[in-house]
């Protein structure tokens, strides 16, 4: 009896030295790793990887067109035709319904009401202004000068760009208005002839007026509070 558990203690004795001896040769075959491991965590050159995330660019979305920055005489884009016959430039047209469907399920059904112009339609509209305002009495210097402060000239237009949408809704102007400052820039567009801004923009206020700016630029607008010739002064 006392042979047998001397015999089992033995037994137990070898056990223990092979869970030890293992124990050591695996710590040792993990020394290194382990080691390199804090190595990396400690080392500042060592950079974890980023998930890329696809950052469209907009610059196109830039173009600025104002009082003396006519357009480009060999600018062009790709067309695109509303259901209402209106037109816009096809790459801002995904925001553009996005705007529009979130708009109508707060019950504002936007619209656009003047969108693309050709060189013709804004000589038209031109003309029709500045007629106007000779009918008032007012001399033809006079009528140039304040149909220079609601339409822009032939060539120097946004929205010869696609770029600028007149929107309109049926609902009240106000609500239209109110609802576009609070939202617009969420899909890029930004109210382009802001009231405050008139001094630069040399526009009168038209809280119809808005053009698309892309997300990032329409956000940092906002922030700041500056209309796109200051943005892209600041513009770095
Ligand atoms: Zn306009």
């Amino acid at each position: 009896m006392a042979k047998r558990k001397k015999k089992k203690n033995t037994f137990r004795a070898i056990l223990r030295m092979l869970c030890l001896l293992i124990c050591i040769v695996l710590l040792t075959l993990m020394a290194p790793m382990v080691i390199s491991l804090l190595a990396s965590i400690n080392d500042e050159s060592v950079s974890i990887p980023e998930i890329e995330v696809p950052v469209e660019n907009e610059d196109w979305a830039l173009l600025l067109v104002n009082y003396d920055h006519p357009l480009p005489s060999d600018y062009s884009f790709e067309i695109l035709t509303l259901s209402n016959n209106e037109e816009v430039d096809e790459r801002i047209y995904p925001a553009l319904q996005s705007m529009f469907d979130d708009a109508r399920n707060e019950g504002i059904n936007l619209f656009v009401r003047s969108g693309y112009r050709d060189r013709e339609e804004q000589e038209i509209v031109f003309q029709n202004k500045l007629n106007e305002c000779l009918n008032e009495g007012m001399s033809e210097e006079e009528a140039y000068q304040e149909t220079l402060r609601w339409v822009a000239e032939p060539g120097k237009s946004e929205h010869e760009t696609g770029l600028a949408v007149d929107i309109n809704s049926e609902v009240s102007a106000e609500d239209t208005y109110n609802w576009l400052i609070r939202n617009s820039y969420k899909y890029g567009f930004v109210q382009r002839y802001a009231d405050e801004k008139s001094d630069i923009t040399k526009v009168y206020n038209e809280p119809w007026h808005y053009r698309y700016v892309g997300k990032n630029a329409a956000y940092e607008m906002v922030e700041k509070n500056f209309c796109l010739e200051e943005y892209l002064e600041n513009k770095s």
